[in-house]
């Protein structure tokens, strides 16, 4: 089948919930997904209720006590990983489809996630086996010391809609790597290629209750896995707003908790900077999925002697941007994710110009009426308290800042309650080693932006999250820490 050509499907697919190993449908509400660039209806889902949490939580609680997948051999987990990643490779087209269809992000770049969705899965699978323990035989003759590192338990996943199956994979895999049994959660915008997941490791042989996907809203389905007691630990991506929430609903049972939140995301460019290639990072970070991207970069900071220059290339690349129909070759931005953020990105842009900045490229809704489009956006003489200065706007809208010295570079890029990501372009050595150590971001690119890879671990300082997704840190999240001492000689008797 040509998925380039297919177009929207001419018959809307119904997906159900998996929970315990089965195929989860009743007669309850479903919420239905229209494509965000061509404005029909695609895909439903049933509005999961709590009894659906429940059952879930329940059937992955008894397969973890059972140790239906914690005891396995690591070995096996690792092998049943990497089938995996064999068949989201085999089903590639199918799932960018999907992810195209429900997102609206271009579909050579859901290709591409499915493609690193697959990488995701190879290096998880390799975790599985290097998660190790220590061991510690310096306490003398009689006693040795073990630290073991066993998995958390039940994990609840909450995901965002953005990057679906991408930010799916750079979990779950290593959520599964070590033994855990796992409820996700999808956002109830982008839950089929979830789904498609569910069926891709059930038709593996993995044992019931370890996986389950419940779909619907963030209430009830996405609040009962952070309040109920019987969930260890849950993984949350989406916004800083219900990132709060979620601390304050797994306090209940002192939950353990990894949130990766949003970013307002500073590029800092310096005099000695490669002005073309700066412009076409800058033009690709701001409108990479429609800058609906935790790790955008948002607010350019340019020194003064060459706003102007850059500005000029950066407008210049904009006017080829091309916006609309995610399926068709050459498509470089697709819509925003439905009506609801597209007139809040439209609100901004009219505060943008309200409050003083100056528009220098688009502002405006475009393209096809069906479907949400917005133009990359560019405003210059941006003052920080203004509200784009500081709202993540999860837009293409880039606010332009100027500096003539480091030091206020500085502190401009960390003048922000984010710290997800950072990008600096400069030729000097030095400088760039500077503001990688004083930017605070938990990723920070030197004369590169949103690149990254399986190795490397990401996650935010300050309001933009706890913990790590990713990476060998990215796995051991995923465990409990014990350590253990055991006496091997006489004991001294303390009586
Ligand atoms: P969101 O916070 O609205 O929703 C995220 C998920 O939480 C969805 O599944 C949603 O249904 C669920 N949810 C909503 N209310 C809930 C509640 N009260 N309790 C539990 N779950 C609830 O975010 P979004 O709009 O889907 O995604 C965009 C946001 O995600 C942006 O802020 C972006 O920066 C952030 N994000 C961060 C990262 C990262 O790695 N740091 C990656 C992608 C997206």
């Amino acid at each position: 089948m040509n998925y380039w050509v297919k177009g929207v499907p001419t018959e809307v697919l119904h997906n159900k919930q998996f929970i315990d190993g089965s195929w989860v449908s009743d007669d309850g509400d479903r919420f239905v997904r229209d494509s965000p660039a061509h404005g029909v209806p695609v895909s439903t889902i049933q509005i999961g209720r709590s009894d659906h949490v429940e059952n879930a939580i329940t059937a992955a609680r008894s397969s973890f006590e059972k140790g239906a997948w914690s005891k396995v051999p690591a070995a096996d987990r690792a092998e049943l990983l990497r089938k995996a990643a064999s068949k989201i490779a085999d089903r590639r087209e199918e799932l960018a489809y999907w992810e195209t269809l429900e997102t609206g992000k271009p579909y050579q770049q859901s290709l591409n996630e499915v493609d690193g969705s697959v990488e995701l899965w190879n290096y998880a699978a390799g975790q599985a086996q290097t998660i190790h323990g220590e061991t510690f035989d310096n306490f003398g003759d009689g006693s040795l010391g073990f630290v073991l590192r066993e998995p958390v338990g039940v994990v609840g996943l909450i995901t965002p809609w953005n990057f679906p199956l991408f930010i799916l994979s750079e979990r779950l895999p290593f959520i599964l790597a070590s033994g855990n049994s796992v409820v996700v959660k999808p956002s109830e915008f982008t839950s089929t290629t979830t789904i498609t997941m569910a069926e891709i490791l059930n038709d593996l042989g993995m044992p019931n209750g370890v996986l389950n996907v419940v779909t619907g809203f963030g209430d009830p389905v996405g609040s009962t896995l952070l309040e109920h007691e019987d969930v260890d630990m849950v993984s949350f991506t989406g916004s800083t707003r219900v990132g709060q929430i979620a601390m304050k609903a797994a306090a209940k049972n002192i939950k353990k908790l990894s949130l990766e939140l949003g970013g307002k995301n500073p590029v800092v460019v310096l005099p000695d900077a490669d002005l073309d290639k700066a412009a076409d990072g800058i033009v690709y970070g701001i409108c990479f999925n429609a800058g609906q991207c935790c790790v955008s970069g948002s607010r350019l900071i340019v020194h003064e002697s060459i706003k102007d220059a850059l500005i000029e290339k950066i407008v210049a690349l904009l006017k080829n941007v091309r916006v609309g129909d995610p399926f068709e070759p050459g498509v470089h931005m697709g819509p925003i994710v439905n009506s609801q953020q597209m007139n809040r990105i439209l609100d901004l842009i009219a505060s943008g110009s309200n409050q003083g900045g100056k528009l220098v490229h688009g502002g405006n809704r475009t393209g096809s009426e069906l479907g949400h489009f917005v133009e990359p956006t560019v405003f210059c003489n941006v003052e920080e308290d203004m509200w784009i200065a500081k709202e993540e706007i999860f837009g293409p809208v880039l606010s332009v800042f100027t500096f003539e010295s480091e030091d206020e570079a500085i502190h401009l890029a960390n003048a922000t309650e984010f710290g997800l990501s950072a990008t600096v372009w400069t030729q000097g050595l030095d400088t760039g080693f500077k503001f990688m150590r004083k930017i605070k971001a938990g990723r920070v690119w030197v004369n590169t932006t949103i690149t990254g890879g399986p190795e490397m671990p990401i996650g935010g300082y300050k309001q933009s999250g706890l913990g790590r997704e990713t990476g060998l840190v990215g796995a051991i999240e995923y465990t409990e820490t014990k350590s253990a001492i055991v006496d091997l000689g006489d004991r001294k008797s303390w009586v």
